[in-house]
C-alpha cells in the first residue's frame, strides 16, 4: 500500500523554492507522486488502506548526501573508537554504528573517501544485502597514494609511486569492489611529511589514473590542497576536486589561477567542498592572492568557489568528518548557512540534488521527484525559514521505509 506525507514545507532538493501544502506519495521504494492536495485527489481519489505519516509542523527534504566522509577512522576524542591498528572486526563494528548514527541524523547516503582496508566494503555489503539497516554507502576503499604520502596508513597494500604502480593500485581496488577511486594528488595536513603545499603526482601520472579509472567506469576524486595539484588534476580531467584549497607552495599563501578554474569549468569538474574547512581561513590575509580580495577570509574562500561556479564548475557540500562525528555534520551546515549567509534552500540543494550529481547518482536519489528512490527526511519546523530544523529530525525514510522515528530505530 502507498504511503502519503503532506508536510507543511517541501524542499525538493532541486534548488527550487520551498513549497507549501504539497503532498508526496511513496509506493514501494520510490516516489510515485509529488504535487498539490487537489492534484493528489485527482490522481488518487480512493486512498483507503493507505498509510499516512504526519507532516503537520514539519518540513520534508531528500535524504542528505555526504559526498566526502571517512567512516572507518576517527580524529576526535571518541573513546569508542577501537583505533586504526585494532583488529579489522572491531573497526567493522564501530563503522556500522557510525553509519547508522549518521543515517539517524538524516544522512541517507555517504560517499566514503578513504577507509581502512576492506572494512567499509563489508559494512556496505551487509547493508545492501539487507542484513542490517544503514545508509547507502559508496566506498573508495583506501585512497591511492605514495610511499609516506597522505593517508598511506589506511591499509593500502599497493602504494603507488609511479604511473605503472598507479594502474596496479586502481585495478586492485576495482577488483576488490570499490565504487569509486580517491587519489591523493597532493600531500595533506594530517601527514606533515607529505607536504600539503606540493603535488604528489605529476600531470602525466594523474592522466594515467583518470584514464584507467574511467576505463573501468569509476569516478575519480582527487584530494587537492595546493594549486600545483589542482592544475595537474584539472589538466588530467578528474571528476571532482576535494578541498580545492588553492594553496601556494609557500606556507600562508593562496594562489588562485582563473585560467585553471576556467578549464575545470569547461570540463564540468565538481568541487567537493568540505563545509568545516570552508569555515576556516586557509591563509593569512597577507597571503599572495591573485585576482581576488574579499572582506573576510572565509567569505573570500567561498568567493573562489563562486567564481569557479560562474565558470561552469559545480560544487557540493561535504563533511570530511570521521567516524561517529559524521552525525554532527548537519550542525556544521547550520553554521555554514549563517557564516556564508546562504539561503537554507541553497544549503539543502548542495547536500541533496547537487551532491547526487557529484557522486553520479542523480538518476536515483537527491531530489523529491516522481520516480526517485524514497530516501527522505522529515524535520520538525520550517527548514526554509530556520535552518536549525536540519538538526531536529522527526523521521528518516530509506528506500521508502521509515527507519528512524523521533530518534528511535523502527527497523533493525
Ligand atoms: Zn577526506
Amino acid at each position: 500500500m502507498p504511503t502519503l506525507i503532506c508536510p507543511d514545507v517541501l524542499v525538493d532538493g532541486t534548488g527550487g523554492e520551498a513549497r507549501r501544502n504539497a503532498c508526496v506519495v511513496i509506493d514501494d521504494e520510490r516516489i510515485a507522486f509529488v504535487g498539490t492536495r487537489q492534484g493528489l485527489d485527482a490522481a488518487f481519489p480512493d486512498r483507503s488502506g493507505w498509510d499516512e505519516i504526519d507532516g503537520a509542523g514539519a518540513s520534508l527534504i531528500p535524504g542528505m548526501i555526504d559526498g566526502h566522509a571517512h567512516l572507518t577512522i576517527e580524529n576526535i576524542d571518541d573513546t569508542s573508537y577501537p583505533g586504526i591498528d585494532a583488529p579489522r572486526e572491531a573497526i567493522v563494528l564501530y563503522t556500522l554504528q557510525a553509519a547508522r548514527e549518521a543515517m539517524a541524523a538524516g544522512l541517507t547516503t555517504l560517499a566514503d573517501c578513504g577507509s581502512i582496508g576492506d572494512t567499509l566494503l563489508h559494512v556496505r555489503d551487509s547493508i545492501n544485502q539487507g542484513l542490517t539497516v544503514g545508509p547507502r554507502i559508496l566506498a573508495a576503499g583506501p585512497s591511492v597514494t605514495t610511499t609516506a604520502g597522505h593517508g598511506h596508513y589506511l591499509g593500502i597494500e599497493e602504494l603507488a609511486d609511479n604511473a605503472d604502480e598507479i594502474k596496479v593500485a586502481i585495478r586492485k581496488l576495482v577488483f576488490r569492489g570499490v565504487d569509486f577511486i580517491k587519489i591523493m594528488a597532493t600531500g595533506g595536513a594530517s601527514d606533515p611529511p607529505s607536504n600539503r603545499y606540493r603535488a604528489q603526482y605529476s600531470e602525466e601520472e594523474m592522466r594515467v589514473a583518470v584514464e584507467d579509472a574511467h576505463r573501468l567506469r569509476k569516478r575519480i576524486v582527487a584530494h587537492v590542497n595546493p594549486t600545483e595539484g589542482i592544475i595537474n588534476s584539472v589538466r588530467a580531467g578528474v571528476d571532482a576536486l576535494a578541498h580545492c584549497n588553492w594553496l601556494g607552495s609557500e606556507e600562508g599563501t593562496v594562489e588562485y589561477v582563473p585560467e585553471v578554474a576556467q578549464e575545470a569549468g569547461e570540463k564540468g569538474i565538481f568541487v567537493d567542498l568540505n563545509v568545516f574547512a570552508t569555515l576556516v581561513p586557509i591563509a593569512g590575509r597577507d597571503g599572495i592572492v591573485s585576482g581576488w580580495e574579499g572582506p573576510g577570509e572565509v567569505e573570500y574562500r567561498f568567493d573562489l568557489i563562486r567564481d569557479m561556479e560562474r565558470r561552469g564548475c559545480k560544487s557540493y557540500f561535504s563533511s570530511d568528518h570521521m567516524g561517529r562525528n559524521i552525525a554532527n555534520w548537519p550542525q556544521r551546515l547550520v553554521q555554514a548557512r549563517h557564516t556564508l549567509k546562504l539561503d537554507p534552500v541553497e544549503v539543502i540543494f548542495r547536500v541533496t540534488g547537487r551532491a547526487a550529481e557529484g557522486i553520479w547518482l542523480q538518476d536515483e536519489i537527491g531530489t523529491i521527484e516522481t520516480g526517485k528512490v524514497a530516501d527522505l527526511v522529515l524535520l520538525n519546523g520550517d527548514v526554509a525559514d530556520r535552518i536549525e530544523a536540519l538538526t531536529d529530525v522527526r523521521a528518516v525514510m530509506r528506500n521508502g521505509s521509515v527507519v528512524v522515528q523521533e530518534g528511535n530505530w523502527v527497523h533493525l
